[in-house]
């Protein structure tokens, strides 16, 4: 039997995040996920990991905090098994105008997604080498590649993070360790609560297949891009938007 391994996913309390963690458990995984919150989102998701047989643990832990990270690495290790398996799905919307925009609405956007992922990345990329295996996904957004009125901190964060994707891929190419990002369109997750009915409308109008997409679809995705079957993929941004793109 293959020896235990674990995944680690950031933001993994709701929406796309936590449809990673199941998704993961049902493939074999222990999973180890944080959030910034103890709250009832993160402790359904420890049940929903636990039915899906895989062990979880949760830890608070805010990504934009790198001794936080560390720390939730090592307790993800030492509780459940070494990481093989790395999702980056924190994130966060603060959308203004530029003109409008205070400098923490632009840090909390940028802190989140692009120096999270930063952390994470380099507090368990040395075991990763060390083991000569591993698989990291980047949760990035079509934003990042088409860009977007109102946010330009989220595109800039997406954007870097593509950018990330790509470089730390050719890095650790060497060592057995895979880097990709998927990059997904409007996927119906609490993110997108404060869409107003005709924003709703303006966006869905955008996108081929007339819907928003589901956390459950982009997990799918992702559990793909870890696996074996993608052993050959690389420093690639895939995007799933229902033709949003097109
Ligand atoms: P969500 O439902 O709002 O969930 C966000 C998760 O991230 C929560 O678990 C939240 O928990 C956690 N989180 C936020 N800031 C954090 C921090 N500093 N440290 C640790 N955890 C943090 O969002 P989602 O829709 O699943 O989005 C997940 C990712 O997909 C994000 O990177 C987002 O940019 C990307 N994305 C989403 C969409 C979409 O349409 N939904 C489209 C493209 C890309 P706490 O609040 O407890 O911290």
């Amino acid at each position: 039997m293959r020896k235990r391994r674990s995944a680690l996913v950031t933001g993994g309390s709701r929406g796309i995040g936590r449809a990673v963690a199941v998704r993961l458990a049902q493939s074999g995984y222990d999973v180890g996920f944080c959030s910034r919150s103890a709250d009832e989102a993160a402790l359904e998701t420890v049940r929903l990991i636990d039915e899906a047989g895989g062990r979880a643990h949760h830890a608070v832990c805010d990504v934009t905090d790198a001794d936080a990270v560390r720390a939730f690495v090592g307790e993800v290790e030492e509780k459940l098994a070494p990481v093989y398996a790395v999702v980056n799905s924190a994130g966060v919307l603060r959308d203004r105008p530029m003109a409008l925009m205070a400098a923490k609405d632009w840090q909390a956007v940028v802190g989140t997604s692009l120096d999270g992922t930063f952390n994470v990345c380099r507090a368990v990329m040395r075991g990763l080498i060390t083991r000569r295996s591993g698989a990291l996904v980047n949760v990035s957004s079509v934003i990042g590649v088409y860009g977007n009125a109102g946010q330009t901190n989220y595109a800039a964060a997406k954007g870097g993070l593509n950018g990330l994707t790509r470089a730390l891929a050719k890095e650790v190419a060497p060592y057995g360790v895979r880097v990709n990002a998927v990059a997904p369109g409007f996927i119906d997750t609490d993110m997108l609560d404060g869409m107003t009915p005709k924003a709703r409308e303006a966006a869905l109008g955008k996108i081929s297949m007339g819907r928003f997409g589901s956390a459950e679809s982009v997990a799918e995705l992702v559990a793909f891009l870890l696996s074996d079957g993608a052993d050959y993929i690389t420093g690639q941004v895939v995007q799933i938007d229902g033709g949003i793109s097109l």
